[in-house]
This record gives structure tokens, sequence and C-alpha cells, in this order.
């Protein structure tokens, strides 16, 4: 059984305490918290030890009644592997603590590629990560362009890729977050951080991405457009996409003509915090003209890089033989795929390597 520690219990750091907690190859070591806000008493409540991350050590969670284990150097201490879900930028603050400890670590994607081994998707580059002293997931829409990048770069070949990444203005608990009446070129710079980051993933692409905010706490949204190496039809590529497990085609019958509806649609179907593990591509979008291919994807930013963490998490410890294993395990446990309706290509579901 692995011991996961997860430094920063936020948006992203509690997803991934309830993903290791399903595992059955995992256990929660502990989760910390600098402060005693509501997130801590959920990770009480989760039955997680919790342990004090801030300046004041353990100080402030007495004062708030909650319990503490020890400090953020016990918690490293008891974990097999850490995973760093604190502020981009903080993660890399945290580095030589892992470091000290001997402690193998999963930074994310608000840190500089410079603070990991490796940038990771799982279903791009499972094998770079086996055994590294560190890894670092990449952003959500990151993760969502790779997977969407690696069947069609293996199947079909890609001579340039060309993407608009409509962005969601903040989470739905960042308050401090916008813009709250206004569409923003962002960054105004092209191209956007993306392209960049997904060549950390796929070196020799050739990709363009430009950015935009709009005032939606809901996903994101890509508009893609991929010009491949050779001139599959659209019939092929649904096929071919339908045949991966963190993909859903999303079947034109079920009437979803946008984010609301597929967040509501997930909570419908059961998801946890109504979360969206999947990319979820607009079946009838995917439109080739000559070799020219375009689709629409919405990416839920708060779960898509939940279930490449755990995949991380056993690439770095070394613990299962394939990327193949890794993900089906983790979908299983997790229930990627389960509760949507299957669109005519998605049967049978397969992963990394078919
Ligand atoms: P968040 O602010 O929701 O959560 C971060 C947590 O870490 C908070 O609970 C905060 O109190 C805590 N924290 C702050 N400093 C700490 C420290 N020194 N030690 C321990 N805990 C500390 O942030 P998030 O949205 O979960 O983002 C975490 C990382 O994941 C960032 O790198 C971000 O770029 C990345 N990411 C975020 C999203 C998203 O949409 N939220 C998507 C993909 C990747």
């Amino acid at each position: 059984m692995l011991h996961v520690g997860i430094n920063g219990f936020g948006t992203i750091g509690k997803r991934v305490a309830d993903a290791v907690r399903v595992q059955p190859d995992m256990t929660v070591a502990g989760v910390s918290k600098r402060s005693p806000n509501f997130e801590a008493t959920i990770a009480h409540d989760r039955g997680y030890d919790l342990y004090a991350a801030g300046d004041d050590g353990r100080v402030p969670f007495d004062a708030a009644g909650l319990d503490t284990a020890g400090t953020v150097h016990d918690l490293v201490e008891v974990s097999d592997v850490v995973v760093d879900t604190t502020p981009g930028g903080v993660g890399a603050t945290n580095a030589s603590l892992y470091e000290e400890h001997d402690t193998p670590a999963i930074f994310q994607g608000g840190e500089d590629p410079d603070v990991a081994d490796v940038s990771f998707v799982a279903r791009a580059n499972y094998d770079d990560a086996v055994g590294a002293d560190s890894a670092r997931v990449v952003s959500c829409n990151t993760t969502g362009l790779s997977r969407l990048f690696a069947p069609l770069e293996e199947s079909y070949g890609i001579e340039k890729a060309r993407i608009t990444l409509v962005r969601r203005g903040g989470d739905p608990g960042q308050t401090s977050r916008g813009p709250i009446n206004d569409t923003l070129p962002d960054p105004v710079e092209i191209p956007s951080h993306h392209g960049p980051d997904v060549q950390t993933v796929f070196p020799d692409l050739d990709i363009d991405t430009m950015g935009m905010k709009v005032p939606t706490t809901q996903m994101h949204t890509h508009s893609v457009n991929v010009t491949l190496e050779s001139t599959p039809s659209a019939e092929a590529v649904r096929d071919l996409l339908g045949r991966e497990s963190r993909l859903f085609l999303i079947p034109e019958t079920l009437g979803i003509d946008g984010a609301g509806k597929l967040k509501e649609y997930t909570r419908d179907a059961g998801r946890p915090r109504g979360d969206v593990w999947e990319n979820c591509i607009w079946a009838e979008s995917v439109t080739v003209e000559d070799n020219d291919l375009y689709l629409f994807q919405a990416i839920h930013q708060e779960a898509d890089v939940v279930p490449e963490n755990i995949d991380a998490v056993r690439a770095l410890s070394e613990r299962t033989a394939s990327a193949r294993q890794s993900i089906d395990r983790t979908n299983d446990a997790l229930g990627v795929g389960r509760g949507l309706v299957e669109h005519e290509g998605n049967a049978p579901r397969s992963t990394a390597d078919d």
C-alpha cells in the first residue's frame, strides 16, 4: 500500500485526496493546510490526518479545535510520495523539503516546468516518469490538449496544431477572480503559454495557441484545428477518439449545448462534486476538410488533472508495470467514463496502447 501525502488541501488537493482514497493500492497518509478554514473541517470529517503547514504551526488549528497530527515536515516523513497541490509558485519553494526527506514529489501545472524531472500526462509519456524523483502534472488545459494529441499523433501524424482556448475566469470558490462582465484576450501575447507548455510533453509538436478569458466558472472550451499528415474521414477520427478512455464524445442526442448542461449532466450522473475527469468533445463538431481536423472540446479545470496525479504517483513509485495498467486501475477506482452515455465510437473503452 502506497502512503500518499497531499500538501495543500484546496481545489485540486481535496480532489486528489479523495481519488487516492478509492485506489486499491494507495492510502492517504495525511493532508496539510495552512489555515483551519472550511476545507480543514472537511479533511477532518473525511478522516484524513491533518498536518499544519503555516508559519504558526499547529496554533491556529488548536485555537479552532481541530486536531493535527504534526507539521508538514511530519507529513513528508510518513509519506512514500507527496502530491504538492499548493498554489502556483509555492510548490517550487517546497521542493527542497521533499529532497531533504528523499521523498518523490508530484507538482502541478502552476509551477515552472523545471521544478520537476518530467512534465507528465499519463496517456502521452507515462514511461518518462517511471522511477523519476519528481514529476509535474501539467495544467488542466495542457492535459486536455495532450490527451487529444496523443492518439492523433500516433494514428495520423500532426503537421500543425492551432488552438483557441476560451478560459473560465476563475473557479467557483475564487471570489477575487474575473472578469465579471467582459471578454479578455488573456494573455494578449501570442502564442499563449499553453502551446509551449504542451511542448514540454510533445517537444516536436508545431503548435500555436491563443487564450481568452470569459466570465464563467464552469469549464474551459477549446476551439481546435489540427493539420494532420494524412486524411482520415471524420467518422474514423470520431471512432479513434471514442476509444480513448479519458475522452468523452458527447452524442448529439443528449442535447448538451454547453458547459452548464455538461456539469448538470455529470451531477445527475452522481459524480462527486459534479466533476468531469474526461475531455468532452462535441461529436458533431468533429470535421475534416482535406487534412485539417476541427473540433470543440470542454475541459473541467478542477477535475481533469486528478486521475493524472494518481497515475503519476504510480509512475514515480514504480509500482505498476505499464501506463495501460495504471490508467485502467485509476479509471476503474474513480469511475472515469462511468455514468456517461456511450457514443457509438466509445465501445469498447480502451486506453493507452490500443
Ligand atoms: P487552491 O488555492 O484552491 O489550493 C491551494 C491550497 O494550498 C489552499 O488550501 C492553500 O491554503 C494551501 N496552501 C497555500 N500555501 C501553502 C503552503 N505553503 N503549504 C501548504 N499548503 C498551502 O489552488 P488550486 O486551484 O488547488 O491549485 C493548486 C495547483 O494546481 C496550482 O499549481 C494550480 O496552477 C494547479 N491547477 C489548478 C487548477 C484549477 O483550475 N484550480 C487546474 C489545474 C491545475
